[in-house]
């Protein structure tokens, strides 16, 4: 298999494909894939209660949390939010920390009145805002939102703001259980699968109830979070297979040492890719200022367009795949998701120290 940089659909674990493949044609016996029974059947719904629990336990949520399965990706997510929380008089604020920020202020902007709370735009986006800039009025908020991690830039929040009254919302679409985090200080995380949970199909929410107490009752249903905490988010056909491989991700991260474990192993593995970076006296440069430096993608640059172009070249040759920049900051970018292996990076590392010796 080759050495998998994209930035999503991202690498899922081996162990987790082979498993699905042997349980494809046949699931648990029954004879059939669990793809082609029904999502009201005990098999299924062992596995969505699974993942469900699994998510809690990884994360240590504390009572009152529900997880949710939700279709149309982080980016429904980004009218979501304002279409259930963000009434009259109130404020939607967000902090500005590049495309994926910027697509959910997009969005909020069509249902209500927006804030920035703070911008990296000084910046270049090239740097998370520092969390003492973060300006909200209390009186006026129905939330924060952050993108804890901007999958674009390579940039992620190391530590989260805290304002009494103003419910926390992420996006942590591209960092979800990478880390351990306080799950007690965000009213509602959400995630597309597609980076490091699973498949994409499943957007997975979780949120604290006491949020959802006042929803506008015109909603869409399948556009209303109630809908989904009141049936357990079997209102509807959920993504069964998609579910089925994010339950199985659950599994292998805590079967990993859990969020600590992967924590470690995803420290170690970007650092052999920023120590590349760092130590080659000019020849690469990392996009993002090292205190906003990402665990999950690392944009970096060659110092000459050339040379930059060849390393590509020479990157896909042996098998590197998935290490162009997003087409909005060009340059390079590998994406370091918890399901890439130590040995992918330290091959990625090897390659860029020898390229520059080399070219040097
Ligand atoms: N938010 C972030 C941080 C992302 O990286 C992405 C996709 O790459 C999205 C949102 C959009 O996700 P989706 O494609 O599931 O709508």
């Amino acid at each position: 298999r080759p050495y998998n940089f994209y930035a999503g659909p991202a690498a899922l674990p081996i162990e987790v494909l082979e498993q699905a493949q042997a349980e494809m044609i046949d699931y648990k016996g029954i004879g059939m894939s669990i793809m082609e029974i029904s999502h009201r059947s005990k098999e299924y719904e062992e596995i969505h209660n699974e993942a469900q629990q699994l998510f809690k336990e990884l994360l240590k949520l504390p009572a009152g949390y529900k997880v949710l399965f939700l279709q149309g990706g982080a980016s429904t997510q980004f009218s979501m939010i304002p279409m259930n929380f963000l009434s009259p008089g109130k404020t939607g604020n967000y902090v500005m920390t590049g495309a994926w920020a910027d697509k959910a202020i997009q969005e909020a902007r069509k249902f209500g009145e927006t804030v920035i709370a703070a911008s990296g735009e000084v910046n270049n986006y090239m740097e998370i805002p520092s969390i003492s800039d973060i300006q909200v009025n209390p009186q006026k908020a129905a939330y924060l939102h952050i993108t804890s991690n901007e999958t674009i830039n390579g940039s992620q929040f190391h530590s989260f703001p805290h304002m009494d009254h103003v419910p926390l919302i992420a996006d942590m679409s591209s960092d979800i259980l990478s880390r351990p985090i306080d799950a007690s200080q965000f009213a509602l995380i959400y995630a597309g699968a597609q980076k490091n949970l699973g498949p994409s199909g499943v957007t997975v929410v979780i949120l604290q109830e006491e949020i959802i107490r006042n929803i506008p009752a015109h909603l869409p249903a399948m556009l209303n979070y109630e809908t989904y905490t009141q049936h357990n988010s079997l209102f509807n056909t959920p993504p069964v297979y998609s579910i089925y491989m994010v339950n199985l991700v659950l599994k292998w991260i805590k079967q990993h040492g859990g969020l600590a474990g992967l924590e470690k192993r995803n420290t170690e593995k970007a650092k052999l890719i920023y120590d590349a970076i760092d130590q080659s006296g000019g020849f690469y440069t990392g996009m993002v200022k090292p205190n906003s430096r990402s665990l999950m993608n690392i944009t970096f640059k060659v110092h000459n367009e050339q040379l930059e172009k060849l390393l590509l070249q020479k990157a896909n040759a042996e098998h590197f795949i998935g290490l162009e920049g997003h087409r909005s900051v060009g340059h390079l970018r590998a994406s370091t998701y918890n399901a890439v292996p130590y040995e992918a990076c330290q091959a990625l590392a090897d390659l860029m120290i020898d390229f520059q010796k080399r070219n040097g």
